[in-house]
């Protein structure tokens, strides 16, 4: 080819070089990621839904609402997604709506479906932020779970993974600030998990509850059902108007929207005492507590059995 160039004219052999710039370009760049489908809940609010699957291959982790908050001067990541791929998805998305920093990437708790998407946003030397519990919860699991995701999604894509530690920890509560726009996270006692964490925006009072909400798709109590019941009770009291639940549309009205997920709460504790009572077996109670929840709720069979397994053990201390 260099040969052939020679004969051609300067301006010629420029356009030519130009052309074969281009093509190693494409070669050697990594293709842009293509951007999450994000839903504009409120001015500044951004929210993916997650489908109601289980991890694997085909959905790359994609079965969580992730989505982010766009303030003056920077922007707030909350949740990044179930794997690396759908972090890069994410971010490109966000980087379609503003070019402004991103400072903050905030996990509503230690489930990988939320947060193994941190990995994409490393590159722009965000604060992680989390719950004080966050840490010890992950360090437990960390190995797990990327097994886990290794198994159910490919070695290629579990390279990718890296468990980071939070650089930002609420005890109890902190303030964001965006630039014009503040950020209230609230750090809960046990409920869904040990370390779930929720952020108000006060511009639109619209409330990220994380999986302290669960909509459509079944709850795992991986934490205390009847913490998880206290803390429905002071989370409707958060001054919101909307709330993004952990897994659901991208929001729904707040707190009405928590009737399903209460209701399924207390049939499982209302199950299991029955049978506690009559002196039966974690067996009877896997039977029976909620059976007539399961028309309501995606994957029930995969999540109630694990979740009525979990009260028995919790509420037999009573
Ligand atoms: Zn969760």
């Amino acid at each position: 080819m260099a040969a052939a160039a020679t004969f051609l004219r300067p301006s010629a052999r420029a356009a030519l070089a130009g052309v074969w710039l281009f093509v190693w370009l494409s070669w050697a760049a990594p293709a842009p990621a293509d951007p999450l489908p994000v839903f504009e809940v409120a001015p500044g609010v951004f929210v993916h839904a997650g489908r109601h699957e289980e991890t694997d291959a085909t959905n790359a982790g994609d079965i969580a609402n992730c989505g982010f908050i766009i303030g003056d001067d920077a922007v707030a990541v909350i949740d990044s997604g179930g794997s690396p791929t759908i972090g890069h998805r994410l971010r490109e998305a966000i980087r379609v709506h503003t070019d402004r920093p991103i400072r903050y990437v905030v996990n509503t708790h230690m489930h990988p479906d939320h947060l193994l998407g941190n990995a994409a946003f490393l590159p722009d030397q965000p604060d992680f932020v989390a719950h004080g519990n966050f840490q010890a919860a992950l360090a437990a699991r960390g190995d797990h779970y990327r097994q886990a995701f290794d198994a159910a999604v490919g070695h290629a894509a579990a390279a990718e993974v890296r468990i980071i530690p939070p650089t930002l920890v609420v005890s109890d509560r902190l303030e964001l600030d965006l630039g014009g726009r503040v950020l209230d996270l609230v750090a809960w006692p046990v409920a869904h998990t040990d370390n779930d964490l929720t952020v108000l925006d006060r511009q639109t009072k619209t409330l990220w509850a994380g999986d302290l909400l669960f909509m459509e798709r079944a709850p795992a109590i991986d934490g205390s059902v009847l913490g998880w019941l206290r803390t429905l009770d002071a989370l409707a009291k958060e001054p919101a108007a909307r709330v993004v639940p952990g897994h659901g549309p991208p929001s729904a009205p707040w707190p009405d929207s928590a009737a399903d997920l209460r209701r399924y709460l207390g049939r499982v504790v209302e199950g299991v005492r029955k049978v506690q009572a009559a002196h039966g077996t974690i067996q009877q109670a896997v039977e029976t507590a909620a059976a007539d929840e399961a028309p309501r709720w995606r994957l029930f069979e995969s999540y109630n059995p694990r979740n009525v397994t979990a009260a028995f053990a919790e509420l037999e201390w009573e």
